[in-house]
């Protein structure tokens, strides 16, 4: 278990200010406008509708390919700066399309906290409920908007409980919705006594807000009429003897979640959100790593990769590599150190990113994502330090749960597939293997979309068409154990071993028979479905 905030000692202001998160949601549910209002009062976006665009293009595999082809927008769109209020907000966008992938994953590891974006009337669904186990297994403190409370949406209480049953997490409204659907009018504030309402007539602009001196004050029926009013009292009263009060030690345990309702198109309780986002969301967490954790306030700076985006620019093939500062203030020029191989890396030209725009970054603290460009020594996965061998864990590589193995369309062009190839699996967005006999490669995926988008990709990053076709394997499992052990094993088994990109040794299975003949047989080789990233 890692540290909270609340039991270290105090972290530089600069630091401390920082909050690092990610929007889980189910597509629809309203993250891309979220977001976009989040851009517009952290004053990066002028106008509503620069974000939605890309929003929009990913609906579709062309859409998405046709976003893809303009590389510049995905990337600044992979992590987004902006102040708001005292606050600096780094925003690191989950992807898109709705097949759970690696990328998901590990873009998680590089936040602090997120933002769970429900929809009113849909409740918990099935991306969302993924994306919040992940979330889970590193007891992420998790916030919960409930959008599109201006459409007829469900009970609040239904909906309080439908999170706290599916998602076991204790839940605690730090907003009560007045009225539904048409008759919608905004929120009860229960964190600062406070009535907001939303104005349907302009959609960016800010909800009024009313100081209220309790539920018995006169001026709330000002503004609420009688019978929405008294259901208002009826159901805080229930909620607060029933629900439990807001905990901020418990919000950053990641064991109770408070949540605010609004309607991210009319920009109504956005901003109560990023308020609860700097007071109760997390500054910069320790990081994991061998043989010692960092901490964010240590004064050598220290991060990690997690996401490598390559092509961004075709003729050039260069890659941008996306750094999660886990410690110190970090300023441009620095030398820092690859731990993986030992070398020294001048950091000259990081970005930072900033909604539509990238800017070089003169500096960045724990908690800050920056990009550095390179031509493919950083990959996911590895540690910068100023000189220490320190490595970053906990970034894991999963066994991919569907297998096809990839041809050239033209054979003579088999040497560029691989290369190719080389590049996605640093990318993290396939796990290439090399079987030890026959041709061709094996590309394995975690979601069939995968497929797909890569097929697109190399032919339009590549000028390669290429062809799919099924394979007898279903899945593979990295071998690790004593020399000879291993050896014994591959000799044995040609016909189903591989190399994969990193060039260890993978076993890949048809069926769980396969395993089990092999767990049996091979005592002292051990089969294994995730690898940590080197
Ligand atoms: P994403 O797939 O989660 O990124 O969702 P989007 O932000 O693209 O929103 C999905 C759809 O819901 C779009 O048509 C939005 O205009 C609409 N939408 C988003 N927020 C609201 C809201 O508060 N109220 C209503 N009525 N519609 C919304």
């Amino acid at each position: 278990m890692l540290d909270t905030a609340s039991n270290r000692p105090e972290l530089p202001p600069e630091i401390a200010r920082r909050r690092t998160f990610a929007i889980i949601s189910h597509p629809d549910a309203g993250k891309t406008t979220l977001t976009e209002k989040f851009l517009l009062y952290g004053g990066a976006i002028q106008m509503a509708g620069q974000v939605r665009a890309k929003g929009e293009a990913r609906r579709t595999r062309s859409d998405f390919m046709k976003m893809e082809q303009d590389r510049g927008i995905s990337v600044s769109a992979s992590a987004m700066s902006f102040d708001f209020k005292t606050f600096r907000f780094n925003l690191v966008d989950t992807p898109g399309h709705s097949d759970f992938s690696e990328d998901t994953y590990r873009t998680l590891t590089a936040v602090d906290a997120a933002v769970m974006v429900i929809d009113g009337a849909k409740g918990v669904e099935s991306q969302t409920q993924k994306l919040f186990e992940v979330c889970r297994l590193r007891d992420l403190p998790i916030l919960t908007f409930c959008n599109k409370m201006d459409r007829e949406s469900r009970d609040t209480f239904e909906i309080i409980d439908e999170i706290q049953e599916n998602l076991a997490i204790d839940v605690t409204p730090a907003s009560w919705p007045i009225g539904v659907g048409r008759d919608f009018l905004g929120c009860y504030d229960l964190l600062r006594d406070r009535l907001e309402l939303m104005d349907r007539a302009d959609r960016n602009k800010v909800a009024e807000s009313i100081a209220i001196e309790g539920l018995d004050d006169p001026k709330l029926a000002e503004h609420v009429p009688a019978h929405l009013l008294e259901q208002l009292k009826e159901e805080v009263e229930m909620a607060r003897e029933l629900l439990p009060t807001l905990d901020p030690q418990a919000v950053l345990e990641g064991h109770m979640t408070p949540i605010w309702f609004g309607s991210a198109i009319n920009s109504f309780g956005v901003k109560e959100l990023m308020d609860g986002i700097g007071t109760y969301g997390p500054e910069p967490q320790p990081q994991s790593a061998t043989p010692r954790q960092i901490s964010p306030d240590e004064t050598k700076v220290s991060g990690f990769v997690f996401k490598v985006q390559a092509n961004m620019d075709p003729k050039h093939r260069d890659r941008v590599a996306f750094l999660r500062l886990a410690s110190g203030h970090f300023t441009r020029g620095m030398k820092l150190t690859h731990v993986r191989t030992r070398k020294p890396m001048a950091v000259s030209n990081p970005v930072l990113f900033l909604a539509a725009d990238r800017e070089l970054a003169e500096e960045a603290w724990a908690g800050d994502i920056i990009g550095i460009p390179n031509h493919g020594q950083l990959r996911i996965g590895d540690t910068l330090t100023e000189g220490e061998t320190l490595k970053v864990t906990g970034i894991p590589s999963f066994a991919p749960e569907l297998l096809q193995t990839v041809r050239a369309g033209d054979p003579l062009k088999a040497k560029h597939l691989e290369k190719a190839l080389m590049q996605f699996a640093e990318e993290g967005a396939a796990k290439v293997f090399k079987p030890m006999i026959g041709s061709g490669f094996i590309v394995g995926v975690v979601g069939a979309l995968q497929f797909e988008v890569l097929g697109s990709r190399i032919e339009l990053e590549y000028g390669l068409p290429v062809r799919f076709e099924a394979s007898q394997f279903t899945s593979a499992r990295w071998v690790h154990g004593p020399k000879d052990a291993v050896e014994k094993l591959v000799n044995a088994n040609k016909q189903h071993m591989a190399a994969d990109n990193d060039g260890d040794v993978v076993y890949l299975t048809r069926l769980q028979w396969d395993i089990d003949r092999i767990v049996r047989d091979y005592p002292d080789v051990t089969l294994s479905a995730t690898k940590e990233m080197m």
